[in-house]
């Protein structure tokens, strides 16, 4: 029965002369998220987005939509011919979706063109007479009704549409530029992912493993999470680093309490040469102040040194309860939690510094070729396009022709 969904867009609006630009974005991110549904026409107007369904499943569509940024509401609608019958009719038929035993309701008509018989006040009080017929005991409620049915009369038809359901907010990907996610195995650089997806930005995974050290199955992790990121973006590059050469230079040659401080001062340099050659323009981790040795200030401190590079930390003062909550709600809790063990847990010596001295940093990397070090880890990336979900969709279809 639903023909179309509208998507609001929210914040865009107030971009002003980028609107264009974000609402050109949004339309391709839609298309390229609803790219397998073949019948679907979309259409970008000003302050929204119009899907028309021409026969496409509703229930998948929106599930689809509800994890696209830039959206702030999305609106089932019906289009019917301009009858005041056909327009009550549907008006029923919006109700059956929402409606609940009990609940109130409320008729919102707006007449774009002003030469239809009917007048406003007419068309809110013969629709909201059909829906009392049809919902015996319903009340009409003027101020906050459980459900505000809009009816809007436009020039090639009336369009009827129920409550808002809420979309996934923040802005377009893409419209914020590139950055390079610094993606871990752990439960924050995903949920630090998310936070930069959804303000916008393009992201690269950037992921140091160190075989035989680490096992394939953390670096598949790394992937993973990867891919659950992409459920809000498009497809995204991942880069695998290689780390062996590096952490067991930094074993040998740096004094225990200071592994950890040159690890990610040699991270933080490589990542940054990365997001240069590949047009990023901002570095993103998923540090947290306070959590653990490299996430004090003082620490920050001397790693960020390596680079003027923005660094975005998201979750930087963001309790774990919550990061983990958060895990949970985007589906990479799970995958994180999986005890493969990731370079720096295997390096990292009992007893890192919390407030490491840059002058004893710059004289213990004095010693080592870190220029070379960090031209061969370069040198060595591979890097791979991740797309959505293509393993559980060859499982999907795999169910499917089980079934027939
Ligand atoms: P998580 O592992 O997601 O971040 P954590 O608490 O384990 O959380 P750390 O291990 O201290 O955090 O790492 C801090 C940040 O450094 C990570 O959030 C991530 O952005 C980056 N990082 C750590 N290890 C790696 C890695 N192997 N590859 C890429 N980035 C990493
Ligand atoms: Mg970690």
């Amino acid at each position: 029965m639903i023909t179309e969904v509208m998507a609001r867009y929210g914040e865009l609006s107030t971009k002003g002369k980028n609107r264009k630009l974000f609402i050109k974005q949004l339309g391709k991110n839609v298309e390229e998220a609803l790219s397998a549904y073949s019948n679907l026409i979309i259409k970008a107007h000003r302050d929204r987005l119009h899907i028309e369904l021409n026969g496409e499943p509703y229930e998948e569509v929106l599930e689809r939509l509800k994890t696209i940024f830039g959206i702030q509401t999305i609106s089932p609608v019906i289009k019917v011919e301009k009858t005041i019958e056909q327009a009550s009719k549907a008006a029923i038929s919006l109700m059956e979706e929402t409606h609940q035993p009990g609940q109130t309701f409320k008729i919102t008509a707006r007449r774009a063109d002003h030469d239809w018989d009917y007048e406003t006040n007419e068309v809110n009080r013969i629709i909201g007479q059909a829906v009392t017929e049809a919902f015996p005991g319903i009340k009409v409620k003027m101020k906050n009704p459980d459900n505000n049915i809009r009816v809007e009369i436009r020039l090639d038809g009336i369009y009827l549409s129920s409550n808002s359901i809420k979309g996934a907010g923040g802005l377009p990907s893409g419209t914020s530029g590139k950055g390079m996610l610094m993606m871990s195995g752990g439960i924050d650089s995903p949920v630090a992912g998310y936070y930069a997806l959804k303000r916008g930005l393009e992201l690269e995974a950037v992921h140091f493993h160190s075989p035989p050290y680490t096992s394939p199955q953390a670096l598949q992790k790394a992937k993973d999470l990867t891919e659950k990121l992409v459920r809000y973006s498009r497809p995204t590059t991942f880069i695998e680093v290689p780390f062996t050469e590096i952490q067991e230079t930094i074993k040998k040659y740096v004094p225990q309490g200071y592994v950890m401080t040159i690890t990610r001062r040699m991270m933080l340099r490589i990542t940054d040469q990365l997001r240069e050659k590949r047009n990023g323009l901002a570095i993103i981790n998923g540090e947290s102040l306070g959590q653990v040795a490299s996430q004090t200030l003082e620490s920050m401190a001397v790693i960020n040194e390596v680079t003027t590079t923005p660094i975005l930390r998201p979750l930087i003062t963001t309790d774990k309860n919550d990061i983990i909550t958060v895990a949970q709600n985007i589906d990479t809790f799970e995958l994180s939690v999986l005890p493969y063990e990731d370079c720096c847990t295997i390096f990292s010596p009992p007893k890192p510094r919390t407030k490491p001295k840059l002058a004893h940093v710059l004289e213990t990397e004095g010693k080592l070729d870190v220029e070379g070090m960090v031209q061969r880890a370069v040198d060595g990336i591979k890097v791979e396009r991740i797309q959505l979900n293509q393993t559980q969709e060859a499982k999907q279809k795999a169910i499917f022709e089980d079934l027939f």
